[in-house]
């Protein structure tokens, strides 16, 4: 705080004597504050937060008043044939790309007020501030806020790499399918193909959104720099021993799968924690055969999930995995088996966006932390086809999808400002 003052004041120091006695360029933290919680009106659960759904009643509402708050942002806004809303602001250069900023206000059942919907306002906060100060951008400037992306990154990923028709015909949480949803936003599924954009058609993403981890708050980092969302992998295991009588087999006879399992389970924490690094690895469900009081279970299948940045990482961390699951079979008698492994690749943003971003925050008087996102994002879809630049601004407890989710009015209003900054310097680019 002490710091942003000290800028703040170089700033009108600065303006002041080259007789230009303006005031900084800033977003309205207030307007902000007051807009997230107009929008946590819609789709309201009991205990503080939103279950706003996609195609829910809530997020039809919460859309609708989204729509309002781009109109009053100076922005003309259109569906676009995969449902999302974009609202767009002509540049001055005709032959500039657009500049894109956007995120998401659809959330998780029992989710919060602040995923999704920060990036959301704070993105038309940008577009408004544009508009009072009658500052026209080179770039074509288009907010937008994808639909359901808790349900898989939907809307964005009909931007990039596009949806098959299987995506379009699964049940979202609301009930309905996304090709139900997507028609009932005012999207058109039969010519979603249509909302594609080629390679190289966009300037650039940003999008600000809060972190969802604790590692900001707990260091109390001001702003985040997005290297990138980190790349999954899944497999089944499967643990195969010997069911028999819990009673009449001694211990030194068994072939239990469970046990087999239990060290299994610490052994990839051991694996994962071996090396420096943020990697994470989970086993997030276990099935038990046959599972009985009195019976030593013959059976165990259980779910595995490795994730980092990097793709060559969390795959090695795989196959070490792998190794120590055979020698711990061999130890207890019992034969491990993994599927073939699922791989969500790693999506990296881009250097000269991070760089910019970088120097941005710290030129309001920020401190900074690159870091990785563990959490999904509109942006990861997004980068598949244009240079993307992700701000992250501290979650208060790291608590996210959760109604407890906190993000400080302060915190939001300072990755707002890195949000207007950056589309500023990007646009002088
Ligand atoms: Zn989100």
């Amino acid at each position: 705080m002490k710091q942003l003052f000290r800028c703040t004041l170089a700033v009108i120091f600065a303006a002041a004597a080259s007789g230009q006695p303006q005031t900084p360029l800033r977003v309205n933290g207030q307007r902000i504050g007051d807009h997230l919680r107009a929008l946590s009106r819609f789709g309201a659960n009991p205990q503080g937060g939103v279950s706003r759904v996609a195609y829910s009643e809530g997020d039809l509402q919460g859309r609708a008043y989204a729509i309002t708050l781009m109109k009053e942002a100076g922005l003309a806004v259109h569906i676009d044939e995969a449902g999302n809303i974009v609202g767009t602001r002509p540049g001055s250069d005709p032959a500039l790309k657009p500049l894109l900023l956007g995120s998401h206000i659809d959330s998780v059942p029992m989710g919060g007020n602040y995923d999704g919907d920060v990036g959301s306002l704070s993105a038309i906060e940008v577009a408004q501030v544009l508009n009072e100060r009658q500052i026209t951008l080179r770039h074509p400037l288009e907010v937008i806020l994808f639909q359901n992306e808790e349900g898989g990154t939907i809307g964005s990923q009909a931007l990039g790499e596009g949806l098959t028709n299987a995506q379009l015909d699964l049940v979202s949480q609301s009930g309905k399918t996304i090709r139900e949803g997507t028609r009932l936003l005012g999207g058109n599924p039969d010519r979603i193909a249509a909302a594609r954009q080629q390679p190289g058609s966009i300037a650039g993403y940003f999008e600000l959104h809060i972190e969802q981890g604790g590692r900001l708050d707990r260091e109390k980092i001001d702003i985040g720099v997005v290297e990138g969302i980190v790349g999954i992998l899944h497999s089944d295991v499967t643990v195969e021993g010997f069911a028999n009588h819990a009673g009449a087999t001694p211990m030194d006879e068994r072939h239990d799968a469970l046990l087999s399992a239990a060290r299994f389970i610490e052994k990839v924490n051991q694996v994962v924690t071996s090396i420096p690094g943020t990697q994470v690895g989970t086993v997030g469900w276990l099935k038990v055969e046959p599972g009985a009081y009195n019976v030593i279970p013959g059976k165990v299948v259980l779910g595995l999930e490795v994730r980092d940045l990097s793709e060559e990482k969390f795959v090695g961390l795989f196959h070490r995995i792998q190794s120590e699951a055979e020698t711990l079979g061999k130890l207890n008698q019992t034969r491990f088996s993994f599927t073939e492994p699922v791989v969500v690749h790693p999506s990296l943003t881009d250097a000269g966006m991070r760089k910019l971003i970088d120097e941005t925050a710290r030129s309001l008087g920020f401190s900074t932390k690159s870091m990785a996102s563990g959490a999904g994002h509109d942006a990861q879809e997004i980068a598949r086809i244009a240079p993307v630049g992700m701000i992250f601004i501290p979650s208060i407890g790291g608590i996210s999808h959760a109604p407890k989710e906190f993000s400080r009015p302060q915190d939001i209003e300072n990755g707002a400002n890195v949000l207007l900054q950056s589309t500023l310097d990007f646009d002088r680019r």
